[in-house]
């Protein structure tokens, strides 16, 4: 059959793009142009469109001779490979008619569940993504008995990736085991806290431990893959970027919260300074977007991790690198507080003080186990202690960017964290 490149001249970007992200068509201008493309069972197509400026993913099919986006998973995880296309399939994938429903929460690609069975992750652009690396290196670590068997992820099933002139895999989809009735933390440890807050007998501290726990297995997989050193050089960069992102936040957050980060900003960057004594520390694959967000409790009380898509804030090539593990954990530390924050303000009558005393008990949890964890494993040296605090500065400036850009009432979390970091 045809390319569906003719067909490409008729689309607009929303017939491109997953429903939920209608909202970026405008921001895409054609012409589009075929990249490449893979036919996938009877008339579906898995295509690589080229537009002025980004590559698009598009499972799709002709329809009225317009390429549209649609659901062709299921064929698209029954090829063969061909060409720079390959199907990697760690299990065999459900049946070809499988249906295939949209997973229905915010999101930056588009998942969809496969039979009710595989959660399969389009990435909405071709670009480097460390996702199916580290989820192949915690596979490989359960496997030769680096870490415990017990699972730290949803089980991972297949990849789909597209090979490009330098001879790097790309990857255009990830399935994993779907987790029926699964909720992220920003539902269960809300609702945790809330009730820990209330005074109900929640046990709102061992869930932390837990995650700990996970955390040291996680990055003791990752360095089985290799343990670099940033020397000063590294280490300057990464004070330097620090340092803009404060800028950043000090120009951007206006009102009571600005004047409350303006206040601060002499030992803010005081803290931030502490990047520059140091001269070496080890860097790993890391999550690089590691918050209670992108930790699922299912309902039999399993904690496990998704997203390996690396840090949204640093360009796609960038996400790949090596970084300290501190930075994990200064976002897991990060977030643990910010649920704190939320659970006060999103519920009318609650005496503040518990939540807020529950936060560094819920931390300390976190990083001991966290710390027993490197031990066991004979990894102590993996995390460098020094990078935590200011980490955690640098994690708020973040949040605050964040929340100018894409979330305005946001601002009352970071404002909340460090004004409580550095009370005056
Ligand atoms: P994004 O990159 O868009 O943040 P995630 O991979 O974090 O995508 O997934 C978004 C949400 O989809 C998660 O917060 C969770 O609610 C749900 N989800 C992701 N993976 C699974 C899974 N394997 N089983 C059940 N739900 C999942
Ligand atoms: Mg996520």
């Amino acid at each position: 059959m045809a390319d569906p490149g003719p067909a490409l001249a008729h689309s607009s970007a929303a017939n491109l793009l997953p429903r939920r992200q209608r909202a970026l068509a405008a921001a895409i201008q054609g012409p589009f142009r075929l990249v490449d493309a893979l036919a996938v069972g009877s008339g579906g197509w898995l295509a690589i469109v080229g537009t002025a400026d980004q590559t698009l993913i598009v499972p799709g099919r002709v329809t009225d001779g317009c390429f549209v986006r649609s659901p062709v998973t299921s064929a698209a995880l029954h090829s063969p490979d061909a060409g720079r296309f390959r199907i990697d399939l760690l299990s065999p994938p459900p049946a070809r008619a499988a249906p295939e429903q949209p997973i229905d929460v915010d999101q930056t690609n588009e998942s969809v569940i496969l039979a009710g069975s595989w959660v399969v992750k389009w990435q909405l652009n071709l670009a480097p993504n460390p996702a199916a690396r580290r989820l192949r290196s915690i596979t490989t670590a359960h496997e030769t008995g680096v870490i415990p068997p017990q699972r730290l992820t949803p089980t991972p099933r297949a990849f789909i990736e597209w090979q490009d002139d330098s001879g790097d895999w790309l990857t255009l989809a990830t399935a994993v085991d779907y987790i029926p009735g699964a909720e992220d933390g920003w539902d269960w440890a809300v609702r945790l806290v809330r009730e820990h807050s209330q005074g109900q007998m929640a046990d709102a501290i061992s869930p932390f431990a837990r995650i700990g726990q996970m955390a040291a297995h996680m990055h003791v997989a990752f360095a089985a893959e290799g343990i670099d050193f940033a020397g000063s050089n590294d280490l300057f960069h990464i004070h330097r970027a620090a340092l803009a992102e404060l800028d950043d936040a000090l120009r951007l957050v206006d009102g009571p919260e600005g004047h409350r980060l303006h206040q601060r900003q002499g030992e803010l960057r005081r803290e931030l300074d502490a990047l520059q004594e140091l001269d070496r520390t080890p860097v790993i694959d890391i999550h690089g977007d590691f918050h209670l967000g992108q930790i699922l409790r299912s309902p039999s009380g399993e904690y496990l991790i998704v997203d390996f898509d690396g840090s949204p804030v640093l360009a796609p090539a960038d996400r790949l690198h090596r970084a300290p593990a501190a930075r994990d954990i200064a976002g897991m530390l990060a977030s643990i507080d910010h649920i704190a924050r939320v659970v006060n303000y999103r519920t009318a009558g609650l005496d503040p003080t518990r939540a807020l005393s529950w936060i560094p008990r819920a931390q300390a949890a976190f990083l001991d186990a966290y710390r027993s964890g490197l031990d066991e494993a004979g990894q102590h040296d993996l995390l460098d202690e020094r990078l935590i605090r200011p980490f955690l500065v640098q994690q708020e400036c973040r949040e605050f960017i964040y929340s100018v850009r894409h979330l305005p009432h946001w601002r009352y979390v970071p404002d909340a964290v460090l004004t409580d970091m550095f009370p005056i």
